[in-house]
């Protein structure tokens, strides 16, 4: 039995290769669950970005925020994340949403529950969980969502810490009506071009007056958080918050450049004509997927969903 359960189930750890001490079906060592990089140091009160300095009580309101968020205020209350990705995470979270460590879910989703814990003082009592919808055509090559499947442990886990929280998941209620392009090489504006109207609410009146918990695996630029959130404040979500479980960080030299490209004062203004973009599809004729590609700044791992 011990012979056909080693063939079956690893025996070293997927992330760092140690031998695993006992026969698990998640193949994660016990060190590498404590090695998942976290953020440390001032954070924006928005959307989690790392500040260059600390926040000092003395200081206005707005030293809070991050130049984004100061420029352009998301449409989101709050996007919490649990950890960097980075290292480890970025390891795990490859390996999750490619199918090789499924298993790994439940534990990815106890880290989520924590990110989604630092909420629980602020965010309202009853709140809708929306995972980050793929679009079909993704789905169907992937065969699951990672950020639903990370959304529904994490549930699991948080409904024995936080009982008094009703959280609900309500996965088909966003939709992603275009099967973008992976965001693999492009700017913040090209970015937020690309999903720009991609998400849409199947049934507003399932979210109108309601407050919402936007799911994702990866938090990059903020894109696709702010054109969900906007998708469901339009259909009358009374607010929305976002979590996710890891944040890029380190995106020099586009991040400090993030919005240098558009002038400060047409940010999230209607559109700006496609620049450097041309048409929907076909943005750089990369394949989503192909996580072998070389990649620039920002790989095609790097693609929250998709
Ligand atoms: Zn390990
Ligand atoms: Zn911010």
């Amino acid at each position: 039995m011990d012979a056909l359960s080693c063939a079956i189930l690893p025996d070293s750890c997927s992330l760092c290769g140690s031998p695993l001490p006992r026969l698990s079906s998640v193949p994660i060592c016990d060190v590498c669950w404590t090695e998942f990089p976290v953020q440390s140091g001032p954070s924006c009160a928005r959307c989690g970005d790392t500040l260059a300095a600390p926040v000092l009580e003395s200081s206005p309101a707005s030293a809070a925020l991050c130049r984004a968020c100061r420029l352009a205020p998301p449409p989101f209350v709050r996007a919490v994340s649990y950890g960097l990705y980075q290292d480890r995470m970025k390891d795990a979270i490859h390996a999750l949403k490619y199918g090789r460590l499924h298993t790994a879910a439940r534990g990815l989703g106890r880290l989520l529950a924590k990110a989604i814990a630092q909420l629980a003082a602020e965010a309202p009592a009853e709140m809708l969980v929306i995972p980050i919808p793929l679009h079909r055509s993704k789905y169907t090559q992937r065969g699951f969502n990672q950020a639903r499947s990370l959304a529904a442990h994490a549930l699991g886990f948080l409904r024995k810490s936080h009982p008094e929280w009703r959280l609900t998941l309500a996965s088909s209620t966003l939709m992603r009506l275009r099967a973008t392009e992976s965001q693999a090489g492009l700017t913040f504006r090209q970015r937020r071009f690309n999903v720009r109207g991609a998400f849409s609410v199947s049934d507003p009146a399932a979210v109108t007056a309601k407050h919402v918990l936007v799911i994702d695996d990866i938090f990059t630029t903020g894109a696709t958080a702010r054109a969900a959130a906007q998708a469901l404040a339009r259909a009358g979500a009374a607010s929305v918050w976002v979590a996710t479980l890891a944040r890029a960080r380190n995106m020099s030299p586009f991040r400090s450049g993030l919005f240098l490209d558009e002038g400060e004062d047409n940010i999230d203004l209607s559109p700006q004509g496609p620049g450097p973009v041309h048409g929907d599809p076909g943005l750089s004729g990369n394949s989503p997927d192909a996580g072998l590609e070389p990649a620039t700044i920002y790989s095609s791992q790097d693609q929250p969903s998709f």
